[in-house]
């Protein structure tokens, strides 16, 4: 069975562990499908108050976290070898993965790809981010989830191993593992919409100010078993929402 190995730095362990407890991801660590190991980076810093920040150069606000704990914690999980002024990892199935939202951005292809590999390392960073040194000498790739600031990598890091883990064979149930092959021809990921029972919904019910009569229909040739007209309906319909 193909394992994926999954490793986070972070500084707030515990936000990331009660995540992994839940849900198919727990089944599939279960498994053995995937491995999913937290590390706190305070546990790589030297000094005696467990400190892994420190202020900028050049002045301004905030603190940066220092290359010190990352480059210990990083050469702790994977074995590295010198090519210029960059560590590389010395194993090919492996990536040491930077968040930041000046990254690349993110994308389902990109998931496709990392879950053929067999070792990911995540480094979140916190308050204004990681030294560059750290992105320019040591990170495999520097990752973006979107066009927007958040305070940490952390929920970029279940992002990416939410993404990646649903591609790994045994996951998620048979049907994605269709959807999956789906996704190695064209990379697409934008799936059709889905309905459920009733065929009829009268908001009314629920909320007494809605008329009676006001309903909330399914289209009605999903309700019928004419497999062409589905799948016809489905093609059309695949597209992004307005
Ligand atoms: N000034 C920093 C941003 C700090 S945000 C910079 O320009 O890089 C603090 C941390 O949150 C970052 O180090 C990164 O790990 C994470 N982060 C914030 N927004 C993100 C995004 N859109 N994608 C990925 N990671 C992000």
């Amino acid at each position: 069975m193909k394992k994926i190995k999954f490793d986070i730095i972070t500084i707030f362990p515990d936000i990331l562990k009660c995540y992994f407890n839940e849900t198919l991801l727990k089944k599939a660590i279960e498994k053995g499908i995937i491995e999913v190991n937290i590390h706190n980076l305070r546990n790589y810093s030297s000094d005696i108050r467990k400190s892994v920040d420190d202020k900028p150069f050049g002045g301004g606000r905030g603190m940066v976290i220092k290359i010190e704990p990352i480059l210990k914690a990083v050469a702790h999980l994977t074995k590295l070898e010198l090519k210029g002024l960059k560590l590389k990892p010395k194993n090919k199935g492996t990536k040491i993965i930077l968040f930041s939202p000046r990254g690349k951005k993110f994308n389902q292809k990109m998931a496709f790809k990392f879950s053929k590999l067999k070792h990911l390392i995540l480094i979140s960073g916190r308050y204004e981010g990681i030294d560059e040194r750290i992105a320019k000498y040591l990170a495999t790739d520097i990752i973006s989830i979107g066009d927007y600031v958040l305070m940490g990598g952390e929920i970029p890091a279940l992002v990416l191993v939410e993404s990646i883990s649903r591609l790994v064979p045994g996951v998620v149930g048979k049907s994605d593992l269709l959807l999956s092959e789906r996704i190695t021809k064209n990379y697409g990921f934008i799936e059709f919409p889905q309905f459920t029972r009733p065929a009829i919904f009268y908001p009314g019910k629920i909320l007494k100010k809605i008329k009676k009569n006001v309903k909330w229909q399914v289209p009605k040739l999903l309700l019928f078993g004419d497999h062409k007209k589905i799948q016809e309906w489905r093609e059309k319909n695949q597209k992004i929402i307005e």
